[in-house]
């Protein structure tokens, strides 16, 4: 057998590792990738509040899945400590006594083979397979005619254009909220879910996923009050990401029935009360905020103003009264009053949000509901706030 080896930190795993994985196979005709997540590196430290090698363990999983011949190997990872390539080529040596074994690596790594540990070792043990990663075929190509002329190394040089990205400005991107297409779709879901690298979730990402929760018929309203709430923050000087986020996510678990809520309160561990028990619709809002918390990264402030957003609650953020309101009178609504409680969003949202009480509260009334407890606590801390302006 034909066995390629390709360690790295994969921290995480991108798009040019996935595209050089597949080459790699390819190219040399491999009848097994092993793809193998380093412990610690000898040549570079990890950065802080990086992903753990359990992490990166799973991310290479997701990332390495769908590439033919590959196989993720824990083997580095169960040795710990310092991880030298030489140890690891006796053990898998030891696992394929009679077959080639070639280490797969990309140009930078390849440039520095002759200070590797046991280099001498190494050369009598396998073959090197290299991969440009920065468009410099030309001097890899020389470095590799040295390589075999020099020290007799069996070197083949793999002519595919690479993907030119590396893990450390990967990670600098998803701090920005950019970065995606250069990751596969579950390792992104695992580093927005797992909070990794500072990683910010992309708001069209977001979109696509509360679309997939949502009923159809919700889609208008949820994009009309993500667009109500950025141009609120924009007015307010609220942070406008955090606001488009809240208001994208505020329904992803509205179309959920009594019982479906029930089961979100539990795998989620949302706290209830007894009227929101009684009335499991009015679960939505927590169960919705809970949910964005665990898959989707969120901020506590966009959690809790995704939490409130039905009722209301004494004493609001900025945040939690651009989500409430914005829910009641994004461009989708149309009801008798929705005018005035438009005007008044942009003139003074404090006088807003005691409108929307208001009406929100007579309109249970009128249908015999009684209103949460939280919702009359909200319009009267609002109105002792305003009658101290003096409104
Ligand atoms: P970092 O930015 O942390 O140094 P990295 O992107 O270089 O990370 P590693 O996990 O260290 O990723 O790389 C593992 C192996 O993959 C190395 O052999 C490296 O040369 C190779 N490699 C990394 N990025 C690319 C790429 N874009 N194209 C081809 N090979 C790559």
């Amino acid at each position: 057998m034909k066995i390629g080896i390709y360690g790295g930190t994969f921290n995480p795993p991108h798009a040019g590792h996935i595209k050089a994985a597949g080459d790699a196979v390819r190219v040399m005709n491999l009848d097994k990738l092993l793809v193998i997540p380093t412990a610690t590196p000898p040549h570079k430290e990890l950065p802080a509040g990086t992903a753990t090698a359990q992490q990166r363990l799973e991310m290479a999983q997701l990332a390495f899945g769908g590439v033919d011949k590959a196989e993720v190997c824990d083997i580095e990872l169960a040795r710990g400590g310092r991880s030298y390539t030489i140890d690891t080529v006796k053990n898998l040596r030891e696992r394929y006594p009679e077959d080639e074994l070639w280490l797969i690596m990309g140009g930078d790594m390849f440039f520095s083979l002759e200070s590797w540990y046991r280099f001498e070792t190494l050369l009598s043990e396998v073959g090197f397979a290299v991969a440009d990663r920065a468009d410099e075929s030309e001097k890899l190509r020389e470095y590799v005619e040295h390589m075999r002329h020099e020290w007799a190394a069996k070197v083949e040089f793999i002519p595919e254009r690479p993907v030119e990205v590396s893990s450390t400005e990967l990670r600098q991107r998803l701090e920005k909220a950019e970065g995606r297409e250069l990751l596969s779709n579950e390792v992104y879901a695992y580093i927005i879910k797992n909070r990794l690298y500072g990683a910010k979730a992309q708001l069209e990402w977001l979109r696509e996923e509360a679309i997939k929760l949502l009923a159809p018929k919700r889609v208008p309203h949820v994009m009309g009050c993500e667009q109500e709430a950025v141009r609120l923050a924009q007015l307010w000087g609220e942070d406008v990401y955090s606001a488009a986020a809240a208001g994208i996510l505020h329904d992803i678990t509205k179309k959920c029935s009594a019982n479906e809520q029930l089961l979100l309160c539990e795998k989620y561990g949302t706290v209830t009360d007894a009227l929101e028990l009684e009335a499991p619709k009015l679960l939505h809002s927590k169960t919705a905020a809970d949910m964005a918390w665990v898959e989707f990264g969120i901020s506590p402030e966009v959690r809790e103003a995704i939490r409130w957003h039905t009722t209301g609650k004494p004493d609001m953020t900025m945040l939690e009264k651009i989500i409430y309101i914005a829910d009641y009178m994004e461009p989708n609504r149309d009801f008798e009053g929705v005018d005035e409680l438009r005007r008044l969003a942009y003139e003074d949202i404090d006088q807003a949000l005691r409108l929307g009480l208001r009406m929100s509260i007579e309109d249970m009334q009128a249908r015999n509901i009684v209103p949460h407890p939280r919702s009359s606590g909200a319009l009267e801390y609002i109105e002792n706030s305003l009658r101290q302006r003096g409104l």
